[in-house]
């Protein structure tokens, strides 16, 4: 937690769900209208081709709804990818960019994550900007400067709080069961911390930074309630509303 931060509790459903998962939509969508919504925000982002059907089933709801990436152009010949105006046009509020399977599967490198977080700015999206180590980069004792060259890399130099979520997911604990301690989690939270603030001033200071991998309901709490910790980017445990409500409820 981070004093006067509205903590963000997101999911990320990867190439997960068929029409079918909408019932999960639309049970999180009503499971998050109580009066903890008014300290605490939501996301749910689905795969492309339900983000309109499930912007509207949010409509009445906290949950807002966002894309799991955006190409860096606005249009044009670029077969099989999504605009971050897109995302905006279908009523989405938020994108992803540098999740580490982009970075692996895709190549995508710190200035295209840092291209890709400008246009979902110039959009109106508030852009979750992921960052993280690898196990052998863990092994060889640089898990600090991977993050400090990630954010110096994929972060706007003019990113605010109110437009840039980072999130720290250690590669080796996405999907994996394994989590950081949280001694580890509180160290690499702080040194972000202090690298957005040298970075970016004022704005630094209140910027929400997330932690991800393998997020459970049952280790949520105490991953949460680390210093600097603002809520958590969840893959396995989002498609599931009851484990998504149940994280979002240790708030
Ligand atoms: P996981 O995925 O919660 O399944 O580990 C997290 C992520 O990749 O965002």
């Amino acid at each position: 937690m981070t004093p006067n931060v509205r903590p963000l509790v997101a999911g990320n459903w990867k190439m997960n769900g068929t029409r079918e998962a909408l019932d999960q939509i639309k049970a999180i969508a009503e499971g998050v209208n109580r009066p903890l919504s008014e300290k605490v925000d939501t996301l749910i982002c689905p795969p492309a081709t339900l983000l309109y059907v499930a912007t509207a089933l949010a409509e009445d709801s906290p949950l807002e709804i966002g894309g799991q990436d955006c190409h860096q152009n606005v249009s044009g010949a670029h077969t099989g990818d999504i605009s971050a105006e897109m995302i905006a046009d279908v009523f989405g509020s938020y994108v992803i960019v540098g999740h580490s399977e982009r970075r692996t599967d895709y190549a995508e490198t710190d200035h295209l994550v840092r291209a890709k977080a400008e246009a979902a700015h110039a959009a109106g999206l508030i852009a979750i900007i992921c960052i993280g180590e690898t196990a052998e980069q863990r092994q060889a004792g640089q898990t600090l400067d991977v993050l400090k060259r990630q954010l110096s890399g994929s972060v706007p130099h003019e990113a605010k709080a109110a437009n840039t979520v980072i999130a720290y997911e250690p590669v080796w604990a996405i999907g994996t069961g394994v989590t950081p301690t949280t001694e580890d989690v509180k160290v690499a939270h702080a040194f972000m911390r202090e690298e957005l603030v040298r970075h970016l001033g004022e704005e630094g200071k209140t910027m929400r930074i997330l932690y991800g991998g393998s997020v459970k309901p049952n280790n949520a709490k105490e991953l949460m309630a680390v210093d600097n910790v603002d809520g958590a980017l969840i893959g396995g445990a989002s498609l599931k509303a009851t484990d998504f409500l149940a994280i979002y409820g240790v708030y």
